[in-house]
């Protein structure tokens, strides 16, 4: 990770693949990890999702709002309606935080998650050769 471009001072931006959903952020995220969920699975349609976790005030929207996706009671996943890009996560129980995906960044080489969730639906195939913390299922401090 270039450690030079890795201050919080720095800006992200991103958005969709048609790019009617475009987003800035006003700071670096202050977590950011691999999920291998079921959910994120299907939802992503890829079998592991790299997340970057915010502040919900850190998150701007300079064109549309993602349309929201209920798919669990707390948690609605964002997606465009035009291209189908998976954007965003939130879950309800803890409104002041907003998460985005990684890969929907302009340069997704600018934020590197650092633990893996829900490992234990990771696929068998799939190695990441990593020293990065593994959870079975959700974080826990
Ligand atoms: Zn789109
Ligand atoms: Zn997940």
């Amino acid at each position: 990770m270039n450690k030079e471009i890795m201050n919080n001072k720095t800006q992200l931006q991103g958005g969709c693949l048609c790019g009617k959903n475009r987003y800035r952020t006003t700071t670096m995220p202050f977590a950011a990890e691999y999920c291998h969920c079921r959910m994120c699975q299907i939802s992503a349609g890829a079998v592991t999702v790299c997340w970057m976790d915010f502040k919900q005030e850190q998150v701007k929207w300079e064109t549309h709002k993602p349309k929201e996706f209920e798919s669990s009671e707390y948690v609605r996943r964002g997606f465009c309606d035009t291209c189908g890009s998976s954007l965003t996560f939130r879950d309800t129980r803890h409104p002041d935080y907003f998460t985005l995906s990684i890969a929907t960044l302009d340069n997704p080489n600018l934020v590197q998650p650092t633990y893996h969730i829900y490992t234990e639906s990771q696929v068998d195939w799939l190695t990441i050769d990593d020293k990065c913390k593994r959870y079975p299922k959700g974080q826990t401090k």
